[in-house]
């Protein structure tokens, strides 16, 4: 919807007098995502890690003219027809606009909350409701602060139904998300302790949760949960409540019987004294309820229970993220299976513009046509294509008979069309992907695994899957940690720490990291040739390593006089001046470094010659985790200080130091000084134990081949192993040349399947291994988790006396990395 400048400076309590004429038709809180610069609204929110008011002036050089500032800065000055709107704080600005857009509609909205399941109630009640209403709800799981105003703002004319997910991390966030949404119809899934860190007890969260009721006419949820059912009567919610149960007979919704059948669940339900039944094909109890809840819903929007029982019964799966694959011949595969409808479609074309960095790789998107979405093909597609347009993609290959019908809507001149994913598959042109960054988008319907499975380039099938939300989770989370002016070093030697250099280094460029540090020039070499244009810092470089340097615009440690002296001669023969080094200070690791007693050679060194300048000074901490070394740590610090401080004055300008590594931020942000070197933590992995980081690779693979042993067998080389009771043992796709330590054989390490520990049985071979599965559930082909989630490296480590970066960095390269992303 479009509004005018002027009912927005209203809204938002702004005087309109001095400004341009202009209309906004979208709201934007992420500078990276512009999409129609000159309708778009610009809020400059602030964080602690971040304050978007850095980024007007570009903004401005891309088209945008109509910003929400809460101050004013005098290089605007110069930005002629932008319009600011001066507030007291974005957000609050943002919200207000979006519940004023809200109270527009007067449609039934649903709203969701609870800790688990907000989004599959949200997809599974646009699957069963799609057929009856044009529906707009949040995207994938827009469900915060400002997800919220986001996804409200995308009602429209053409809207019937809202359905909106709300989530809350803090006391006292519902009171801002409950105006915006407004919902009439609400529904709570299940409470579980996600989020609870800022929370006294359930119950108060709970409570919290509830206000986002206060103003429905109905409010749906599971009476048998005694905690919801007390706080439901604490709160004394006035309006109808919708309450189903298992023990109830005079519940709303009385659930009489819930059976699990081999691939489906069979759930039989009395509403208003007649019993009716369904299936859903899903067996796990999560599903369960949350189809419970969705069916409470449907039955108040007086679906009739025969619909609902057909519409059941094809419920699909969720996915929740969207994966990042190699494919053949250097292309890349983005393949998002989530629904596409339009609005999927668009995040995945943000996410594919993310990617694409200066790797001359061609924007190609695959896409099928978008079922049931209420609005005329004509005009569905015509807003596809221009989507498809401001993203930059190159080449389209659109499969289906609406589609198809509206190819010429599509302008980029490389096109193709075809009626089915057959007919694609015996097309010629499925040979035809050359470094491409191919989005793959299709309804269910369409089987677009097909495709993915001819351009993937498969190798092997053990995976390193790595979570590169998590990456940007801790990596602010350790920006919270220190003061906002201090930068941060990311380290990804060692191809980051195993989880793959490259996707890593894209992930923390888009997201404003400062630097980057490597080990060996190589490793920087193939960032760059991979369009990482940050600073990178070269820890080891070579004595005869400049040239290669300075050809990549690298950033080389100095950490002795042979080095320092032959890169001063390099630069002084290619008349380079001021080029940037890192000098280190050995202050007790006695690993690499200038030792205190050699700074004034040092300084003398550098006054006498104009090739080199001095960028940073630090030195690395040797036990800055161990609380048993506090007071030496304490001592590098002081040793440390002296040697920045005697370099500074004696070079006459200031320099950027720093020491703290992961540990040392954790444990000693004291002494931050100007930047910090984040490693293993980046990955996942707190050296003192902190809570509060992702998980971020997890390795896995598959069994094999399952036998019964009898006892008094061996399993395996050297017989090292005899079994003491008939077992059922598994053989799984992974051995010491993936980077399975020896060690773990012979019962010292274990796997998880399907959530259970198995014991690693006999030794460890090259490419394979066995596992006890004597008492769990496990198949051939079941997927076997090696480390992460549930089996964490730390503890692995640990079984076996070594380090958690060990376990990290010894994963083979032969290992495929998947990376994954919501
Ligand atoms: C690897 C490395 C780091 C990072 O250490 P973590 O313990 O992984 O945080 C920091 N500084 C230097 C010099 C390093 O070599």
């Amino acid at each position: 919807m479009k509004y005018e400048i002027k009912e927005i400076a209203s809204t938002l309590g702004v005087s309109s007098s001095n400004l341009n004429y202009s209309e906004i038709t979208t709201l934007l809180t992420d500078s990276r995502k512009i999409t129609d610069p000159s309708k778009t609204l610009f809020f400059a929110l602030e964080s602690k890690n971040n304050d978007a008011h850095n980024y007007i002036s570009e903004l401005y050089a891309s088209g945008v003219r109509n910003f929400v500032v809460s101050k004013q800065r005098n290089e605007w000055k110069d930005l002629k027809g932008a319009n600011f709107f001066k507030v007291r704080n974005c957000l609050s600005a943002l919200q207000k606009l979006a519940q004023h857009h809200r109270s527009k509609f007067n449609i039934p909205i649903i709203g969701i909350t609870g800790s688990n399941g907000k989004t599959v109630v949200k997809e599974w009640l646009y699957q069963l409701l799609e057929k009856d209403y044009n529906i707009v709800r949040s995207p994938r799981s827009y469900n915060s602060q400002i997800g919220v105003p986001l996804s409200v703002w995308q009602l429209d004319n053409d809207a019937e139904l809202g359905i909106f997910e709300a989530g809350i991390s803090k006391p006292d966030e519902m009171e801002n998300l409950e105006p915006i949404i407004r919902p009439t119809i609400g529904v709570l899934t299940k409470i579980g302790d996600a989020h609870q860190e800022n929370f006294d007890s359930l119950q108060q969260k709970t409570l919290e949760k509830l206000e986002l009721f206060k103003n429905c006419e109905v409010f749906v949820y599971d009476e048998d949960n005694e905690l919801v059912s007390s706080c439901v009567d604490l709160k004394v919610l006035s309006q109808k409540t919708f309450s189903w149960s298992r023990k109830n007979r005079e519940a709303h919704l009385f659930i009489s019987d819930i059976e699990k059948l081999e691939n489906s669940t069979k759930i039989e339900y009395s509403f208003l004294n007649f019993y009716y039944s369904f299936e859903i094909p899903f067996i796990d109890d999560a599903s369960i309820e949350n189809a419970i809840n969705c069916l409470a819903i449907a039955l108040y929007l007086h679906v009739s229970p025969n619909e609902i029982s057909e519409r059941m019964s094809t419920l699909e799966p969720v996915a929740m993220r969207l994966d990042v694959r190699k494919g053949k011949h250097g292309s890349l595969i983005i393949n998002d299976s989530y629904n596409s409808d339009v609005n999927s479609i668009k995040i995945a074309l943000d996410f594919q513009h993310q990617r694409k960095m200066d790797r001359k790789l061609k924007k190609t998107l695959i896409l099928s046509d978008i079922l049931q979405s209420g609005v005329p093909p004509k005009r569905l597609y015509k807003r596809v294509a221009d989507m498809a347009e401001q993203s930059g993609i190159e080449r389209i290959i659109g499969i289906g008979k609406d589609i198809l019908a509206n190819a010429d809507l599509f302008t980029m001149p490389d096109k193709t069309f075809f009626l089915t994913t057959d007919d694609f598959l015996k097309s010629c042109i499925q040979d035809s992907f050359r470094d491409e960054l191919i989005l793959l988008k299709g309804a269910r319907r369409f089987n677009f695994e097909r495709i993915n499975n001819i351009l993937e380039e498969r190798i092997h099938e053990t995976v390193l899957e790595v979570d590169l939300d998590a990456v940007v989770h801790n990596f602010n989370f350790y920006k919270s940690k220190l003061n906002s002016n201090v930068k941060l070093v990311c380290m990804v030697k060692a191809n980051a720490y195993g989880a793959g250099a490259v996707e890593i280094a894209k992930t923390l460029q888009y997201h404003r990291c400062d630097y980057l540090a490597v080990a060996v020039a190589e490793e920087a070499v193939t960032l760059r040739n991979e369009g990482i244009s940050l600073p990178i810092i070269v820890l080891n470089p070579e004595v005869n390593g400049f040239e290669e340097l300075i050809t990549n615009n690298l950033e080389p440690e100095v950490y002795n006089m042979r080095i320092l002296e032959s890169f001063i001669n390099n630069s002084e023969r290619s008349g380079i001046t001021n080029y940037p080094i890192h000098l280190k200070i050995d202050t007790g690791m006695h690993r690499l470094g200038f030792l205190p007693e050699q700074i004034e050679e040092l300084v003398e060194t550098l006054k006498k010659q104009k090739g080199l300048r001095v960028s940073s000074i630090f030195s690395h901490l040797s036990a800055s985790e161990s609380w048993s070394f506090d007071d030496f740590t304490h001592q590098q610090m002081e040793t440390f200080r002296a040697a920045a401080q005697k370099i500074e004055n004696e070079l006459g300008y200031s320099v950027h130091k720093h020491i703290l590594n992961s540990a040392g931020i954790e444990r000693f942000n004291d002494y931050e000084w100007d930047m910090a070197r984040l490693g293993i933590g980046l990955y996942g992995v707190s050296p003192s134990g902190l809570s509060g980081l992702k998980n971020v690779c997890t390795l896995k693979s598959t069994i094999l081949q399952i036998k019964k042993i009898s006892s008094n067998e061996t399993i395996g080389y050297g017989r090292k192993e005899k079994l003491d009771h008939d077992a059922r043992i598994a053989t799984i796709r992974f051995g010491y040349a993936d980077g399975m330590d020896r060690q773990f054989g012979n019962r010292k390490g274990k796997v998880l399947i399907n959530g259970q520990n198995a014991p690693i049985v006999g030794n460890v071979c090259m490419d394979l291994s066995m596992v006890d599965v004597t008492d769990i559930k496990a198949e051939e082909g079941d997927t076997v988790v090696l480390f992460g989630e549930g089996l964490p490296v730390t503890d692995l480590a640990e079984s076996i006396g070594t380090i958690p970066y060990e376990i990290l960095t010894s994963v083979s390269p032969r290992v495929k990395r998947v990376y994954i992303k919501e």
